[in-house]
């Protein structure tokens, strides 16, 4: 791009009477009027998910065009703050972790050249807006679009038509452009015709009914076809040999949703290029790979048969066939009984997408060492068995533009004076050392940055909160495993034990906590709830000068970033086994939080890399855990801690309300009784006690704030690792064997 004339053009502009929506549209279309998009060169790399949590593009696109300080300035003189672009929405086209990460992978090929292209939906709403009302949760729908695209281009004339058995309808293709080194793409597919609206109307519609069911089944279909169909005419286009399809192309499923991309593969090749399925079976064996994110049973999709034949009766078909061949290849190789069950793609009248995926891709791999050696011995340890060499790790990573340049430019600049050129080599982080002068310019960025966070959460939504204080964070996707419950928890035990004098000498502390619920989670609703009414108590006692709670509304990237940047402790406290990796904490590492948490996900990566003494870890052990299941007794163990019986009683004993909704006794009894699950199935009870020491130790380290700072400063140093730059170029050399040009 040409930046001058592009500054010019900013200079140029008349503000005088136009919204803040028009003037981001004006400079933004002004920018993609002028930038010079790359085609695809060679082998390139085709990344599908059905999320992608993008976030706001501004001032990410003007930062990776190397204009946004420029930008900055010229409006400062024309009397604009460049802050007033916070409140065009976020493209929260995703969920949580899954879909971020693959937002930083497409930054981080971008930024080293690789050519990744994402495909996905255009869906019209996002991820809900939640309203926090009376402490409850409501969501409200997310009109994304309301301030205009103009960072997406419209490609009409590669729409293509794709069929399901009723009717019809039409793929449109938007190209987000991912900008760096390259430009890349994220295509997104937006569903037109008279049927389609529903298809690509929300992410994740409802799916507990039979209609909701087939209508993701038609969503993912539609993301497979619309892809697959278009990297097929590509290629056929350019080489004119459907079976060198492998040689150029490579294509990463991001989890389990858009595995019908394989059968809509060899449906394609067998039925219109006259392939034989043999050849079929084996060219997509050398096309596909396939990302596991979670060994949480709810997220393995498993289809009815019935429901795909009822749309889709030649994808049925050809999973029929793919079964059957897939039976033969493993009663050739001896496989027990019981072990073809287990890594069936067709079961009890169901298929598999998981199953599906692991026969067919060259590379299956987890995101974090922990979660791969898990899903090596227990979900697909019979395929690991017969196939060792498909199974790899890439532990996640989260791009460092975004996540530290663009969040806290402050200690970017504090990086820049002692790590180099960190910006292009991440490694280089290295070289931030641990010195009178770092100590001291890391305090007083940090306490800059919790301003900042203040200031922002007053504006936001009203709540003063102390800057001072120390800032623990817990932010993430609200889900019983993630364990928001048990931090709710030991903030209350904290509480009753400064308001009875046995804490005496606690330093103030705000608590943080963010997150959506799903919403027809009720469990979780209820637990949002609860924070909410805890944080009202404490909030309002006017003999309390300790400690205060703030629920976080609309937890999204954007109040991500500032929440990230000015937080002083990571709260990562998921049950051993069950965060697969997490990229939350990669965040606030890089940002110079210290970790208290679990042995878990990335967590034990963080802490082998920053150092076990530079954080704080507690909790059972995915090994203590299995030893647990079976024996623990949560009852017998609350009969015997008093002060936890009465923290847990105030979901029953009045304490707080839930209005009737009977939320709260629903979680006592989740925890205290065998219902449809074990009783307190994510052991919130059995790590409480631990935890409530590990924050008190936490406040009471933080008390020597040079040693607090030099653990900070070891975090980040070793922070590098956790780049998604790092993560990219593992994927690019071992699996997609693509190169950076
Ligand atoms: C990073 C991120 C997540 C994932 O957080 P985890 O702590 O890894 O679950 C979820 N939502 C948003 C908005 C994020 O930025």
């Amino acid at each position: 791009m040409d930046k001058n004339k592009f500054l010019n053009y900013v200079k140029d502009l008349d503000f005088s009477g136009i919204s803040v929506t028009e003037i981001y549209n004006k400079i933004s279309n002004a920018a993609v009027s002028m930038l010079n998009l790359k085609r695809r060169e060679c082998r390139y790399a085709t990344y599908i998910s059905i999320e992608y949590l993008v976030g706001n593009v501004f001032y990410n696109n003007l930062m990776a065009l190397g204009v946004l300080e420029q930008v900055t300035e010229i409006l400062e003189k024309k009397g604009v703050n460049i802050n007033i672009f916070e409140e065009i929405e976020d493209a929260a086209l995703g969920n949580g972790g899954l879909g971020r990460l693959a937002a930083c992978f497409l930054d981080s090929a971008a930024a080293k050249g690789y050519p990744l292209y994402g495909y996905g939906i255009r869906y019209k709403y996002g991820l809900f807006k939640q309203v926090i009302e009376k402490g409850c949760q409501t969501e409200y729908p997310d009109d994304w679009q309301k301030y205009g695209d103009p960072w997406s281009i419209k490609k009409e004339e590669e729409s293509r038509t794709i069929h399901f058995k009723d009717y019809d309808v039409k793929a449109v293709p938007y190209d987000m452009l991912i900008i760096g080194k390259r430009i890349n793409a994220l295509r997104l597919f937006e569903a037109e015709g008279e049927k389609a609206k529903e298809i690509c109307e929300y992410l994740y519609p409802p799916d507990d009914t039979e209609q909701g069911k087939l209508l993701r089944i038609r969503q993912e279909y539609f993301l497979s076809a619309a892809t697959i169909g278009e990297l097929i005419d590509r290629h056929i286009s350019k080489y004119n040999n459907i079976l060198s399809f492998s040689k150029y192309n490579c294509i990463q499923l991001n989890d389990t949703h858009p595995v019908m991309a394989i059968a809509e593969f060899i449906r394609i090749l067998t039925s219109i290029y006259n392939i034989g399925f043999d050849d079929a079976v084996k060219a997509a064996k050398k096309s596909f790979n396939y990302t596991n994110h979670t060994i949480m049973p709810e997220a393995l999709e498993c289809w009815d048969y019935k429901l795909i034949e009822q749309i889709l009766p030649d994808i049925a078909n050809v999973l029929i066939k793919l079964h059957n061949y897939s039976q033969a290849e493993w009663n050739n190789i001896s496989c027990q009984k019981d072990e073809m069950n287990s890594m069936a793609i067709f079961y009890d009248n169901k298929f598999s997408m998981a199953n599906t995926a692991v026969y067919i891709a060259s590379s299956v791999n987890g995101v974090a060492e922990i979660h791969t050696e898990i899903i090596k011995k227990q979900l697909f340890s019979a395929a690991n068995k017969y196939y060792p060499s498909k199974f790899k790790n890439v532990t996640n990573g989260v791009t460092h533009r975004r996540w530290l340049q663009l969040c806290n430019k402050e200690l970017s600049a504090l990086l820049d004076d002692s790590a180099g050129k960190w910006r292009d080599n991440i490694h280089l982080l290295k070289n931030f050392i641990v010195s009178d002068n770092n100590i001291k310019e890391f305090k007083k960025i940090k306490a800059l940055k919790k301003r900042q966070l203040a200031d922002y959460i007053l504006k936001r939504q009203g709540i003063k909160i102390d800057s001072e204080s120390i800032v623990y964070c817990h932010i993430k996707r609200l889900h019983e495993y993630k364990r928001q419950l048990m931090t709710a928890f030991a903030i209350l035990c904290i509480y009753y034990d400064i308001k009875t004098g046995k804490l005496t000498d606690f330093y103030p502390s705000t608590f943080i906590f963010g997150g959506k619920a799903a919403a027809g989670y009720f469990r979780a609703k209820g637990i949002i709830k609860y924070i909410n009414e805890i944080a009202d108590m404490i909030n309002n006692d006017a003999a309390n000068d300790k400690i205060k709670v703030v629920f976080a509304e609309n937890y999204n990237v954007s109040y991500a970033e500032k929440i990230i940047a000015g937080s002083d402790v990571s709260l990562q406290v998921s049950t051993a086994g069950m965060e697969a990796s997490g990229t939350g904490n990669m965040k606030l590492m890089m940002n110079g939080a210290v970790t208290a948490g679990t042995m878990d996900g990335a967590n034990i990566e963080i802490v082998q890399k920053a150092g076990k003494q530079n954080n704080y870890i507690f909790g059972a052990t995915v090994e203590d855990i299995e030893k647990l299941v079976g024996t623990y007794c949560p009852v017998s163990f609350l009969e015997k801690n008093p002060k936890l019986k009465y923290v847990v009683n105030t979901l029953i004993d009045g304490t707080f309300s839930d209005k009737g909704k009977g939320w709260f006794e629903e979680i006592y009894n989740s925890l205290t009784k065998t219902i449809w699950h074990r009783a307190d199935n994510y052991f919130v009870l059995y790590d409480l006690p631990a935890y409530v020491e590990t924050l008190l130790k936490v406040n009471e380290d933080y008390k020597q704030k040079d040693k607090f700072a030099i653990k900070a400063i070891n975090n980040i140093a070793n922070s590098g690792y956790f780049s998604s730059d790092r993560t990219i170029a593992e994927y690019a050399k071992d699996i997609w064997k693509i190169d950076s040009v």
